[in-house]
């Protein structure tokens, strides 16, 4: 009896404190996603730590100006189809902003970092998983492939043939993205359009001959209503002007005017709809032109019966752990798992440590969530089947 409680003790135990050192150094290493430089050392960082666990190591280099994509593929499991863990390594917060506006530290249960809730915490506990299944001499029934990517917080340009070449080659998706309101996951997204409207106007003297001109700028400011107006809270259809710039001085009529639009919407039809309805925008006087480019980025990611059946087996896995998972409500928030549930692999996102804050001076994550979703991860791999 003694015997075996002392080989029982000598099992590693899933334990918090080890975690977030672990995650602290990921969070050490800055990563912005348009400095490639920054974000290959962070993926020098994380291929470092699995190459150990016998991983296999593939790495797409950077193009771009991004960095490079990581891939690592468990030992065990052949060469089916078996889980793809999803994650990013690059962040929204530049470079000096953990010096000056975000130290690392932790207040009560709140853990601050730049990235840490969106995503390095998440993809630290995926890892803290898979490296827990090697050091207690197990395996997970399928084959375990991670993917890191360098771009995710600007769409993925680079990275996102390798997702859909990858998932399309896995039975499940896992997203380790944040958690929310409690740690809840997402089974389902809105779909991401992003577009540029350029308006070219006619310059003219602003004192003496400004009934010459025709302003790009007050064109623009009457586009940005019309496509703020087409917001539809009821409909799930947002749309944002985020950038805006124009003019040369403040005297000149302005020739030129551009903005950037960000739009979601919770259906492939309603997407279709209102690409259509951006581009058939029309110019308030005949010398004036408007051209407008981009689309779609992100597809709607939506919950099918596959989803359902991987959320339900989920479910009972963190009910065994000792608490209730559930999922939010279809958010806005666009991930890389858009593109995945887009090909219908089953996928599910926001797997990662529960915080707030994300793209903020403020983000943060609980230590509280990080036990029970390591515990959550382990048993996912143990169990998928
Ligand atoms: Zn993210």
């Amino acid at each position: 009896m003694v015997a075996r409680r002392e080989a029982a003790s000598n099992l590693p135990k899933v334990d918090a404190e080890e975690i977030l050192d672990g995650i602290r150094l990921w969070v050490d290493i800055e990563s912005p996603s348009h400095d490639a430089a920054a974000v290959n050392r962070m993926v020098d960082k994380v291929e470092g730590e699995l190459a150990p666990l016998g991983a296999a190591i593939e790495r797409i280099p950077g193009r771009d100006g991004f960095g490079d994509v990581l891939k690592a593929r468990s030992p065990w499991g052949g060469d089916g189809p078996g889980i793809l863990v999803l994650s990013h390594l690059d962040t929204v917060h530049p470079i000096g902003f953990k010096e000056n506006t975000l130290p690392f530290r932790r207040e009560g249960d709140k853990v601050y970092g730049p990235g840490i809730y969106d995503m390095k915490a998440g993809a630290h506990l995926a890892f803290y998983a898979y490296r827990h299944l090697v050091r207690s001499g197990k395996e997970s029934l399928l084959p375990i492939t991670f993917l890191y990517v360098p771009e995710e917080e600007v769409g993925s340009p680079t990275s996102r043939a390798v997702i859909e070449a990858e998932a399309k080659k896995n039975k499940y998706v896992l997203v380790t993205e944040p958690a929310r309101d409690g740690g809840k996951i997402v089974t389902s997204r809105k779909g991401v359009g992003r577009f540029v409207l350029e308006i070219e106007g006619r310059p003219a003297h602003a004192g003496a001959r400004h009934q010459d001109g025709r302003s790009a700028v007050k064109e623009m400011a009457r586009l940005i209503l019309a496509i703020e107006g087409m917001t539809d809270y009821e409909r799930g259809i947002t749309t944002n002007v985020g950038l805006v710039g124009g003019g040369t001085g403040v005297n000149v009529v302005p020739q030129f005017c551009r903005a950037e639009i960000d739009l979601r919407v919770p259906d492939a039809a309603i997407g279709e709809e209102m690409v259509a309805t951006l581009y058939g925008l029309k110019p308030s006087d005949p010398q004036l032109k408007l051209k407008m480019s981009g689309g779609m980025n992100r597809p709607p990611y939506r919950k099918d019966a596959k989803i359902q059946a991987l959320f339900d087996h989920a479910k009972e896995v963190c009910a065994e752990i000792g608490f209730d998972l559930e999922d939010v409500k279809l958010t806005g928030g666009g991930s890389d798992g858009n593109f995945t549930a887009a090909l219908g692999i089953p996928t599910l996102d926001g797997l990662g440590a529960d915080g707030y804050g994300a793209h903020t001076d403020y983000e943060h994550i609980f230590y509280s969530s990080l036990e029970p979703r390591a515990k959550m991860w382990i048993r996912l791999f143990e169990t998928l089947s």
